[in-house]
């Protein structure tokens, strides 16, 4: 481990710095580098921060591999660098495909994906040609709300969306699990990842969470990746392609004798409007996947500080997108005009919200 990039993790950083000694740690505001430092006194290499700092670790000459862990836009540019910089990249961060899939697509022989159903797809591709591939079923756990009624998602708060049933993940992406909007925008990530146009990416909704996606191959085999819901699994087989190592300890094998029963149902568009945004997203091209992405992002933050409603980050993401259509889709917008895009829906978003004509309606 040459660099490490930790956000506002201190502790978790210090004990990484003194068991790796990496040449270049990064943390996500100035403010952080002076009590890091009283952390580890000995420490001898160099600490950055902020966007500069990522960009920074992102093309070390010292590493070969990045791993991008980023949650959010903020991963684009990072991604980006270490791409341009040769390096291969393992990525977990699907903004980088949903807001910048066009430009991330030239280096696509360099990335390998560590989100769980990218991985278990990559997986079931190991070894087929492109030209095999027909359908890719992408596996969704329903999130906490599968089977609320749409009048009770009307006064769903954030504490029951942050109750997910099966993954211990961030604050954001759990948001997004209970909208659905992470499924819809693992599509995007799909699509720009396995070069599958939109109707031949499916969503099966799939509580168990065991099945982690698969795929349908032209000759009509289907073939389905299943695992523990862990995220060591798909870390390590991204690390170690493509070679396979066992795996440590305390992590939990599955027990297939114990699978009583895998459910497969289709996702419900009427309850989970994300789903349809996204396609229809994906469809329009990369300005309006850059635009829902932003969109969702300042929704979901919005919904979190309980200043809007679960049903209205939807309602937000849904007009925002259609003054986007209004102004004009680009296909492929550059770096600079994503950026710009990614403010004017983050703004066209919180405006929305404090106007009550769209039907929003602020706590
Ligand atoms: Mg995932």
């Amino acid at each position: 481990v040459v660099a490490l990039a930790a956000g506002e993790n201190l502790e978790r950083l210090s004990e990484q710095m003194l068991e790796f000694q990496p040449q270049c740690v990064s943390v996500s505001r100035p403010e952080l580098i002076a009590p890091l430092r009283q952390r580890v006194p000995g420490y001898a290499g160099e600490i950055v921060c902020g966007a500069e700092g990522l960009l920074a670790l992102a093309d070390s000459p010292a590493s070969q591999t990045v791993i991008v862990g980023l949650v959010g836009m903020i991963g684009l540019a990072p991604t980006l660098k270490a791409l341009e910089a040769g390096k291969k990249v393992l990525t977990a961060n699907k903004e980088t495909f949903v807001a910048g899939g066009h430009l991330v697509a030239p280096y696509l022989a360099q990335i390998l994906p560590i989100d769980s159903e990218h991985s278990a797809i990559h997986q079931c591709l190991k070894g087929e040609p492109p030209s095999a591939l027909q359908t890719i079923y992408l596996t969704a756990s329903g999130g906490p709300f599968r089977t609320w009624s749409a009048q009770q998602l009307e006064s769903a708060t954030v504490a029951d969306a942050l109750r997910h049933p099966n993954w211990v993940m961030g604050r954001k992406i759990t948001v997004d699990s209970a909208t659905l909007m992470n499924k819809g925008l693992e599509v995007i990530e799909a699509h720009w990842l396995f070069g599958l146009p939109y109707d031949r990416i499916r969503i099966l909704v799939h509580p168990q969470s065991i099945v982690h996606s698969g795929v349908e191959l032209v000759d009509g085999s289907v073939l389905m990746q299943l695992g523990a819901p862990d995220m060591h699994g798909p870390i390590q087989y991204a690390m170690a392609y493509p070679d396979r190592l066992e795996l440590p300890d305390p992590v939990s094998r599955l027990d297939v004798l114990g699978l009583s029963q895998l459910q497969f149902e289709p996702p419900d568009t009427a309850r989970f409007p994300c789903i349809r945004l996204a396609y229809e997203a994906g469809r329009l091209g990369s300005s309006a996947t850059a635009v829902l992405n932003a969109a969702d992002e300042a929704a979901v933050a919005l919904f979190l500080a309980e200043q809007i409603r679960f049903v209205d980050i939807a309602r937000l993401i849904e007009e925002t997108l259609a003054r986007h259509v209004a102004n004009g889709v680009q296909p492929a917008p550059d770096l600079a005009e994503i950026y710009r895009l990614d403010d004017w829906a983050r703004q066209t978003v919180s405006a929305l919200a404090t106007q009550s004509p769209s039907g929003v309606h602020p706590r």
